[in-house]
């Protein structure tokens, strides 16, 4: 689509005159608050320029804004209008819409909807704070950092025990039957 480039003036706010006067006063006081000496040497604010930049007519040179030079911003702007029919081609373009998913599954384990080759974000979860609860148990096991030691450590369940290549590690018994998806090797 063509663009043209739009010139847009950029004004300082306005300044009302009503303010202005009330800074002059407030400025005047504080002045004459001051002691004669300290003020002496303390540049007062600019009015003039106060004024200028905001009561100026449009074509009085105005103030420069900082990184833009002569007050001009140069923006990027549509050159035409767009028909409603050309948007709503773009809006509702087949490759914007949403696909349909033909891969959908059912979570063997737990029934739930999922994609298939990907793990069941249900039983996932489960999995998670299993992990979690093992680790909690065999971090009160050690009693803190860096104590954990250097034999196999074999999770055992209600109900199990120690087979014969389990002798010489470190047994972590839980107090619950084991899971379906956590298979003893
Ligand atoms: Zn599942």
């Amino acid at each position: 689509m063509a663009l043209a480039l739009a010139c847009l003036r950029v004004t300082l706010p306005a300044w009302p005159a009503a303010a202005a006067r009330l800074l002059q006063n407030c400025w005047a006081r504080v002045e004459k608050a001051l002691p004669s000496d300290l003020s002496a040497g303390f540049p007062g604010p600019s009015w003039g320029a106060a004024a200028l930049a905001g009561q100026g007519p449009a074509g009085l040179p105005q103030p420069a804004v900082p990184g833009c030079p002569d007050g001009l911003v140069w923006m990027a702007a549509p050159k035409n209008r767009r028909t409603i029919e050309v948007n709503r081609c773009r809006r509702r373009n087949p490759q914007k819409l949403l696909k349909v998913k033909n891969n959908i599954d059912v979570c063997p384990e737990c029934g739930h909807l999922k994609q298939k080759h990907v793990l069941c974000g249900y039983c996932y979860q489960k999995v998670r704070q299993e992990t979690a609860q093992i680790r909690r148990q065999i971090g009160k096991l050690e009693g803190g950092p860096f104590k954990a030691p250097t034999v196999e450590t074999v999770v055992l369940y209600q109900g199990e025990v120690p087979s014969a290549e389990d002798q010489g590690k470190r047994i972590v018994e839980r107090d619950r039957k084991r899971p379906s998806w956590f298979i003893r090797d």
